[in-house]
């Protein structure tokens, strides 16, 4: 039996640090929105005790115990009270990896979704998210999907309406930032909040996509150091951008545009510079079953 999902990345539209608890994680205040870039990840079950293989098409992303969506299938098989079965895990990589897009997190959601719908469990997205928090603190996000906040070490989620149409440019540096060692740093600035996360609720909820590229925010921007960010931000402005930020822990930086030719304009500049450079847009679903 075999199931493909279609698992979309994150970027955060906010982005704050407000504490630290005392078994080391971090508390956070984020409005996350996912976003049309897609890992494609299929998931066979088959007859077995319980054997997992995980494969990948970036070959640096390591298919051992380490990969998120092997987690996955040992964290659904323990919740479900089940015998397990052998799982092969495909992972068709289109995320960039070491980002701030959340790529593992989705492929592991991915897994949890693939393997509910085969094995006939019909848990609930909050049942899956509740998996999902064994996994890491984005992972239960990436069972939703679409436009909320989150508080508490991320997976404390409250839907927000839609995040108005617009169109993000992404582009990924090629510097590779680890979440851990990006939270680490931040722990030297302190945890004083500068901006109000409300700020960025209401920009959503009006549907203001000026005042959502006004209100963006991201603490780790004064810890981690991206060498192109000045760059890659202003060529955005430049183009009409209605603010330019980088996601999660980075390296990722990306610009939101109201009118589509700008950001066609945009992109037709960045490519010529970069790499690894996407056009996208928000979605209001984080995987779908194809
Ligand atoms: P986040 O926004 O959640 O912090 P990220 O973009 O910083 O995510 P990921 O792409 O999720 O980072 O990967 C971080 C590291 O996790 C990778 O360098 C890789 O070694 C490891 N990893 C484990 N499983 C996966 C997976 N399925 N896909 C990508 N990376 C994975």
């Amino acid at each position: 039996m075999r199931t493909t999902v279609r698992a979309a990345a994150k970027i955060n539209l906010f982005l704050d640090i407000t504490g630290k608890r005392g078994d080391g994680y971090h508390i956070v205040n984020m409005v996350m929105q996912s976003v049309s870039l897609y890992d494609e990840v299929t998931v066979t079950v088959g007859n077995g005790d319980g054997e997992i293989t995980v494969s990948c098409t970036d070959e640096n992303v390591p298919c051992d115990e380490t990969n998120t969506a092997y987690k996955a299938v040992k964290e659904f098989f323990k919740y479900a009270e089940m015998k397990p079965v052998n799982v092969w895990v495909k992972i068709k990589k289109r995320i960039p990896s070491q980002a701030g897009m959340a790529g593992g997190s989705t492929d592991a959601a991915a897994v949890l979704v693939a393997l509910n719908e085969m094995l006939e469990t019909e848990f609930s997205q909050d049942e899956l998210a509740e998996i999902a928090e064994n996994i890491g603190a984005d992972v239960p996000f990436c069972i939703y999907g679409g436009t909320m906040t989150a508080n508490g070490i991320g997976t404390i989620l409250t839907p927000l309406p839609e995040m108005p149409e617009c169109y993000i440019v992404v582009v990924k540096p090629d510097i590779k930032i680890s979440t851990k060692e990006a939270y680490a740093k931040s722990d030297s600035i302190g945890y004083e909040q500068t901006r109000s996360i409300e700020t960025m609720i209401d920009a959503v909820c009006n549907g203001n996509i000026n005042a959502v590229g006004k209100a963006l925010y991201n603490k780790f921007e004064e810890v981690v150091e991206v060498p192109e960010i000045d760059e890659i931000k202003s060529c955005m402005e430049t183009y009409g951008a209605e603010g330019a930020l980088m996601t999660g822990s980075g390296s990722a930086i990306f610009g939101i545009f109201e009118e589509k030719s700008d950001a066609d304009d945009c992109m037709d500049y960045l490519e010529r510079h970069f790499e690894n450079v996407w056009l996208v847009e928000p979605v209001s679903e984080c995987q779908v079953i194809k």
